[in-house]
């Protein structure tokens, strides 16, 4: 069983403030080791099932929140930025399932920790195919794309309602209930682990009912921006990209890796 791990940080147990996310801030080295412990746990759980690789990317912001000396010797880790058409390096069919750990809310979700898509400095959000989409659904079509159906999500309360009507059924661990966008009722993190633990076994057991999310084409994306300039800066030729009002620019694309590349540049 081969396993691959998109660990983010805003969905990580005791991790509330945008101090905590942006490296250099007082806050951040502590939620490092708060992400590191709570990856170690998860790659651990998927040893003891009986993991023969595991795969973590480091999913947040440019790529380098994980602390190299304390990572579990059980998994081999991606660190640094990539681009989206090679967002999980190393991935192919042949993996068992993924895990979506520390996810966050969609852009413009009400009382969730960090809701964005993307980057929370210039995009609202985002819709595909005239839906509503965050980053756990994009990851799952990205992860979809090799067959591969993801097992398990964890974040705040609202970033496990987003997983569940996303993909049905799903497994989730809440490591908080989000009360804004910076404030929640937190979990210990040593309870999440626990609960981590207990999950990590019960997904790789229930494997099987998981099915991959196989995106279907044409697809249109629309990024809505926060500032108009952000949108005036795009390149539209009328059939590919178009711009559809002063915020929102349409990408439309038969290829889902090339639409997102197209789109997120
Ligand atoms: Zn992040």
């Amino acid at each position: 069983m081969k396993f691959y791990i998109s660990a983010d940080m805003e969905g990580i147990g005791g991790v509330v403030l945008r101090e905590q996310l942006v490296r250099g801030e007082s806050l951040y080295e502590e939620a490092r080791h708060l992400l590191t412990a709570e990856v170690n746990t998860v790659v651990e759980a998927l040893a003891v099932e009986g993991a023969e690789q595991i795969i973590v990317k480091d999913a947040h912001g440019s790529g380098f929140n994980l602390m190299p000396e304390l990572l579990h010797p059980a998994a081999q880790y991606v660190m640094g930025a990539t681009r989206v058409e090679n967002r999980f390096p190393g991935l192919d069919g042949g993996f068992t399932g993924a895990i979506l750990l520390g996810y966050h809310a969609m852009g413009g979700t009400m009382r969730a920790v960090r809701d964005h898509t993307m980057t929370s400095e210039g995009w609202q959000s985002l819709k595909l195919n005239g839906r509503d989409i965050g980053e756990i659904g994009l990851d799952a079509r990205l992860f979809g794309l090799h067959g591969v159906p993801v097992l398990l999500v964890t974040g705040d309360d609202s970033t496990c309602a987003e997983a569940l009507r996303e993909l049905e059924g799903v497994p989730v661990v809440s490591t908080k209930t989000a009360a804004g966008r910076h404030s929640a009722l937190l979990k210990a993190p040593a309870r999440v682990k626990e609960e981590m633990r207990l999950a990590v076994a019960a997904a790789v057991r229930d494997r099987g009912g998981r099915r991959p999310v196989v995106p279907d084409g044409p697809y249109e994306l629309e990024i809505r921006f926060l500032h108009t300039d952000q949108a005036d800066r795009r390149r539209y030729d009328g059939s590919t990209a178009w711009r559809k009002d002063g915020l929102t620019a349409v990408y439309r694309s038969d290829d889902f890796l090339r639409l997102l590349s197209e789109a997120f540049g």
